[in-house]
């Protein structure tokens, strides 16, 4: 069902890229299509309504309009807002497992991967963090479940509790406290019996041994391929035992993400990791941007803004690049150059999209070169004859005056600019000479 967010949301912004300008009304028509995609998806309307909300109020006003690309900033809004919503407080991954032996409480329902994921966490900690793990199952109701676990415990060398028949979960719990205590362990951690369905019996059964523990981390496994399901899962267990965090299993192969976004939205508790296999090493620390960039499905927003330029730069470069191969770059190219350096959004714009650059912006401020310095070349080049334009030789005294005095400008700078024109045209030349499109599409950025 994500899928269809994804392709949904990248339709839309197709759309948008294409666009020269975008107006308020169209940032309202996109995002009314976002809303619909979100509820598509199964993202519960309180949390699509909010979500919209807080995008609209970002994407009115300048921020759009003083856009590079203003379909580009809807993007990065939206983005940006995925990552706000999924972004928890303090580091993703980290677990308070100070003071030990520090007890963590494995909730959720049968089959979501909470036997898995207490074998991937304990390995995290042992190995990672060279913590001191003991692991123990309670779900008394599956021997199956308790001797899954020790295999794993064997399998990534962590401490099982042994087991003994007949106890109840409780019990196992509190003889596992008594252990970790002993044993000197920094952690113990606690996998308790998993239902297909939520009911009272386990409910009861995690609060009491909740109550024996006072476990520092309650986390919810959940399956993340379940949507919506995840989400009331994760609302139940919160509203009973109360959770600190959530793992969300299954994010590999086609993983969603707007489980994610319900979750984080719904219960205000932060998904603290990713289960991404059936190996014990599949467990990632929750990265927000990944989440954002697989619910948008597009990947990340600079590759994005590079494919929406690439086809524009594509066919100006050939153009430009037949040119230099004659040996020409009259004021037209200049000025087509300049113009497309205003689309972009002017030299600090450009300037910031290209890796690197972007401690140069400091130096382009202090030359002048900002978006009115473009606006005043233009000028200057619009007052020029075609003749002029097509040879820039020709500016004698008496010309400079009439075109400066038609752009309202100074014969100074005209100069400047005539003098840039060289400059660049002596550069083209050698690009030219050395050659190769690819050469010029390097310079262009
Ligand atoms: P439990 O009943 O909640 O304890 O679930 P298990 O830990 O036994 O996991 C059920 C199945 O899901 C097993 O086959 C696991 O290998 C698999 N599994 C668990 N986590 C993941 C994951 O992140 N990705 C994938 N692909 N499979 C997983």
């Amino acid at each position: 069902m994500f899928e269809n967010l994804s392709e949904r949301l990248g339709g839309v912004f197709d759309r948008l890229t294409k666009q020269g300008a975008l107006s308020e009304e169209d940032v309202k028509t996109a995002l009314r299509e976002v809303r619909v995609a979100l509820l598509e998806a199964d993202v519960s309307l309180p949390v699509a309504r909010e979500f919209i909300k807080k995008v609209q109020s970002k994407a009115t006003g300048s921020a759009v309009t003083k856009s590079i690309t203003p379909g580009q900033q809807v993007v990065k809004i939206v983005h940006d807002a995925l990552i706000d919503t999924l972004r928890g407080e303090g580091e993703p991954g980290d677990l308070k497992i100070d003071n030990p032996p520090a007890a963590i409480l494995m909730v959720g329902l049968q089959g979501s991967g909470k036997t898995t994921t207490t074998g991937k966490l304990a390995k995290r900690l042992a190995g990672r963090e060279g913590k001191k793990v003991l692991m123990a199952s309670l779900d008394i109701y599956r021997p199956a479940a308790m001797e899954q676990l020790a295999i794993l415990g064997a399998q990534v060398g962590v401490d099982t509790l042994p087991i003994v028949a007949g106890e109840t979960a409780v019990q196992i719990a509190k003889r596992a406290k008594q252990q970790a205590t002993l044993g000197g362990y920094d952690v113990y951690m606690l996998d308790t019996a998993g239902r297909l369905q939520i009911d009272e019996t386990l409910m009861q059964e995690v609060e009491d041994v909740r109550d024996a523990v006072e476990p520092r981390e309650t986390l919810l496994v959940v399956d993340g391929l379940t949507g919506q399901v995840a989400v009331e899962v994760a609302e139940e267990f919160d509203g009973k035992i109360g959770i600190s965090g959530v793992v969300l299993t299954r994010m590999d192969g086609d993983g969603r993400g707007g489980a994610a976004l319900s979750m984080r939205a719904v219960t205000g508790k932060p998904i603290k990791f990713v289960g991404s296999g059936e190996k014990m090493d599949a467990l990632e620390t929750f990265e927000p941007e990944r989440i954002a960039g697989r619910i948008l499905g597009m990947g990340d927003i600079v590759a994005l803004v590079e494919k929406a330029q690439e086809t524009l730069e594509a066919e100006q470069a050939e153009r430009m690049m037949r040119r230099l191969q004659k040996g020409m770059f009259n004021m037209n190219d200049l000025r087509s150059q300049l113009e497309q350096m205003q689309k972009m959004g002017g030299m600090q714009g450009l300037m910031g999209m290209m890796p690197g650059m972007a401690k140069m912006k400091g130096k382009i401020d202090q030359a002048g070169l900002d978006d009115s310095l473009l606006k005043r070349q233009i000028a200057l080049i619009n007052s020029m004859t075609k003749k002029e334009r097509a040879n820039p030789a020709l500016l004698q005294a008496s010309r400079k005056k009439r075109i400066a005095a038609g752009a309202g400008l100074e014969v100074s700078d005209l100069n400047k600019l005539l003098k840039q024109h060289r400059q660049m045209s002596d550069m083209m030349k050698k690009i030219g000479k050395k050659g190769g499109l690819g050469a010029l599409k390097g310079m262009l950025g």
